[in-house]
């Protein structure tokens, strides 16, 4: 039995963190790691969940029962209105549909499995996503024999968003075609849409009648601000673009391991909304039952209470501040005091917790090979893997790369 299994391909990220783990030198960097860390490199365990954690240990009446099957209804209620806004009009109709998930890797596959059940796809089961996209995605939608299509997103010249690419790929997709869209903070390049930019976009929508599957995993972590990243997403909901939204609090809230999610359908009426959720209900049984709770109990304690609202709003501007001025001190760096060749104005215009920065793949091997610095192939480098201290030699070593 089983003999016929092929060994997989470790997953690369896992096996640069490995890499880097492994290696004994002492000024070594990783830039692989999608995950925050403070200035001293430390993973931050943010104040406000510190609180809402003692808060539920100190609750006498805590118990560890299950969860309804699309989980905690005080968490899916302001985990919508943190995402749709507080004057959303399909929240005000009764027409989103809320599921807790496993995180955002959850919220994807959940909607990918709803999309391939009953989406009435114009031709062959498939998805638009951007090229590049986080790589999971490509797996995800394939686990539910949905076929993903590249679209034109990112270009290499500019170091910039392909616009008119994007635009040209929206129009000649055939009618209804679904398009996964990043909410914000695009995983891999930390290219986005201007809102001009997404206005347009959202009129090619309208005019193809396509399907907005939107994967918001860094709300708030990106600008510092949770309305402004939540643009996009409001943006399309009121102008009754056909959508959901997959929500992740992994990065905003740090809560990587703890796997809070949710999943979010607009519906067109109320009634349609809750054949929705049924038959979301009906999918997630199958697969995991119910949610797990503790994740969600912190967060729902966290978005229903003011204070503690106001002190995770405080606590996500550091961890963006931080990010964004390791951005500004880097090209300060590279432009101002190593004045290495190129432009490196990418590296400010890019927002959220990566930066593609034009590398190929033979600086990147070498950043890796000669600087101990991880970072994958493609030239993406991790902002939180940067700090006060590694600064200059994180510079120095893209300057000694790029000079060859
Ligand atoms: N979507 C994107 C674009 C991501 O970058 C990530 C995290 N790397 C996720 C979804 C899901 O992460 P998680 O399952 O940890 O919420």
């Amino acid at each position: 039995t089983w003999q016929s299994v092929p060994l997989a391909p470790p997953d690369s990220i896992f096996k640069l963190t490995a890499a880097y783990k492994s290696d004994t030198f002492p000024q070594k960097v990783n830039l692989g790691v999608g995950a925050y860390r403070d200035d001293s490199n430390k993973p931050w365990v943010l104040p406000v969940v510190k609180k809402a954690t003692n808060i539920l240990l100190n609750d006498p009446a805590l118990d560890h029962e299950y969860l309804p099957i699309t989980g905690l209804p005080e968490f899916n209620s302001a985990a919508a209105k943190l995402i749709l806004g507080k004057d959303s009009v399909a929240l005000r109709e009764q027409r989103v549909a809320s599921s807790q998930t496993i995180s955002g890797t959850g919220a994807n596959h959940l909607g990918a499995l709803f999309l391939s059940r009953f989406y009435t796809f114009n031709g062959p089961k498939q998805i638009y996503l951007s090229n590049p996209t986080w790589a999971n995605h490509h797996a995800i939608f394939k686990n539910v024999g949905i076929e993903p299509v590249d679209y034109a997103y990112f270009d290499p010249k500019t170091v910039g968003l392909d616009f008119d690419g994007f635009i040209s790929a929206l129009k000649s997709a055939p009618e209804r075609s679904p398009f996964l869209l990043h909410a914000c903070a695009h995983n891999p390049t930390g290219v986005d849409p201007t809102e001009e930019q997404w206005e347009k976009i959202a009129d090619v929508f309208l005019q193809k009648k396509h399907f907005a599957f939107f994967d918001c995993a860094y709300q708030g972590f990106a600008s510092g601000d949770l309305d402004r990243d939540a643009w996009a997403v409001r943006y399309f909901e009121g102008r009754n673009v056909p959508m959901l939204v997959c929500q992740s609090f992994a990065k905003n809230a740090g809560l990587y391991g703890e796997r809070v999610g949710a999943l979010h359908f607009i519906g067109v009426d109320k009634a349609a909304t809750e054949r929705i959720k049924s038959q979301v209900s009906v999918l997630q049984r199958s697969e995991i039952s119910n949610p797990p709770s503790h994740g969600a109990r912190i967060m729902a304690l966290i978005m229903n209470d003011e204070a503690l609202f106001e002190q995770w709003k405080e606590d996500i501007r550091t961890m963006a501040h931080r990010i964004i001025d390791m951005r500004k001190k880097l090209h300060h760096v590279l432009t101002q005091e190593l004045h290495t060749p190129g432009n490196w104005d990418h590296i400010l215009r890019q927002i959220g917790m990566f930066s593609f920065t034009g590398l190929n793949a033979a600086q990147s091997a070498a950043m890796v090979e000669k600087a101990h610095i991880y970072m994958t192939g493609n030239g993406r480098i991790s902002m939180t893997g940067i700090n006060s201290k590694n600064l200059h030699y994180v510079a120095e070593s893209l300057d000694k790369a790029v000079k060859g």
